[in-house]
């Protein structure tokens, strides 16, 4: 089973990754982390203060490998049996991230890129999984998102609720 958990920053990748991961026994990778360590990137980008991913070094870091969680939000371009996108309500994105070290113009840049639903649209226009789950974690625990993923996969079934922020 391969499963990428993909998402804006504060959507909860990181959590929902650790508890599916000791639920379904999957080792789990954090992309960022693996991007830095395994030097899958192009560049730097300073400004962002983040490395640019070159897909093509991610997906051949995943190639021939059958079970695993990978989380972070470029994980919509390694191919995957399940894909999870997480979204939240952009006004709990921006209380989240608030809480982190990021510059002010970065927490609006990443509750916009929810609003818009900037990850969610990458992830379709160019699918690399068989089955999709698109879940709105906004009024849940992070137990209660993998408890949800947890059973849709087990049931070999896929999940889309729908979402709009531009109410
Ligand atoms: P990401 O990896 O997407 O940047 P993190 O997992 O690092 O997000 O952070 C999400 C934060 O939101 C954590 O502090 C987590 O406890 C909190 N949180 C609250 N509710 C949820 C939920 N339903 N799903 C995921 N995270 C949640």
């Amino acid at each position: 089973m391969r499963i990428g958990i993909t998402g804006t920053p504060g959507v909860g990748k990181t959590t929902v990754g650790k508890i599916l991961s000791k639920r379904l026994n999957l080792p789990l990778y954090n992309l960022s982390k693996l991007i830095r360590e395994e030097r899958l990137y192009s560049s730097y980008d300073k400004e962002r203060n983040a490395y640019e991913v070159e897909p093509e070094k991610l997906r051949k870091f995943f190639e021939g490998k059958e079970s695993f969680i990978a989380e972070g939000l470029v994980a919509h371009y390694i191919p995957v049996d399940y894909l999870v996108i997480l979204r939240a309500e952009p006004e709990v994105v921006r209380e989240r991230l608030k809480e982190r070290p990021y510059s002010q113009r970065k927490v609006e840049e990443n509750v916009e890129a929810e609003r818009l639903a900037v990850i969610a649209t990458e992830a379709f226009e160019n699918p690399n999984f068989k089955r999709v789950i698109h879940i709105d974690t906004t009024n849940r625990s992070p137990e209660e998102v993998a408890e949800i993923v947890e059973r849709t996969v087990s049931k070999g079934e896929e999940l889309f609720e729908e979402v709009d922020w531009l109410e």
